[in-house]
């Protein structure tokens, strides 16, 4: 990952599905509001359906920013979100997912499925390498990610998992907890002992 990341882009990853609860839908609209009543720019996939574009539908009827970043196949009408302040297309997956990393100072994941747990581990790997110490957050509406953070408690407590990896994300019940969290936000402690293999 390189250069440092503009203090005030927050990337968010959340679901794309229609096909969800209302509280979802609400939840991510709440985030971009958050995001937006902060000063903060969105950054994003960019897409118009399910949470994602109610995420930007927030930010934007908030005054914020938001800038979208897609691939070619998901540039069309049906997908893209329609208001987007900024728009960049890239060619591939990998070279959005690093155009969004590079541009953002955190990253926040919302309920979603495997393109939002993809995105929400590879930062988790990516920080777990000493490639970045950027806040990762996620936000557990209703206990959605529940079963998720059991699987993972499981992971840490059978030595899969490192305390001080674990220690790599965090998790809040509202937007505003998660957005106070990032201002917090300190690397884990015991971090190097993991990425400086050579000088022990
Ligand atoms: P999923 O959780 O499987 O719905 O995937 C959502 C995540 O994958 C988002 O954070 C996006 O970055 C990406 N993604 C999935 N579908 C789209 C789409 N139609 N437009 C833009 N990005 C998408």
């Amino acid at each position: 990952m390189s250069g440092p990341p503009d203090p005030t882009h927050v990337c968010v990853f959340c679901g794309s599905s229609d096909d969800v609860a209302p509280v979802y839908l609400e939840t991510a609209r709440a985030m971009g509001e958050a995001i937006a009543r902060r000063g903060l720019t969105l950054v994003y996939g960019g897409g118009g359906t399910g949470m994602m574009g109610r995420l930007a539908d927030g930010a934007l009827e908030g005054g914020g920013r938001v800038l979208g970043i897609l691939t070619e196949q998901f540039d069309t009408a049906a997908l893209r979100h329609a208001r987007l302040s900024e728009k960049r297309v890239v060619p591939t997956m990998h070279q959005r997912k690093a155009t969004m990393a590079e541009l953002s100072h955190a990253f926040l994941a919302l309920p979603g499925g495997f393109g939002t747990l993809e995105e929400l581990f590879e930062v988790l790997c990516w920080a777990q390498l000493g490639l970045h110490q950027r806040p990762i957050g996620l936000l557990n509406t209703g206990g959605y990610y529940d079963p998720l953070l059991s699987a993972i408690q499981r992971a840490r407590d059978e030595g899969f998992i490192y305390q001080e990896h674990r220690d790599l994300f965090f998790t809040e019940g509202s937007p505003e907890a998660l957005l106070d969290r990032i201002g917090r936000y300190r690397p884990p402690p015991g971090l190097e002992r993991w990425l400086r293999l050579d000088t022990v």
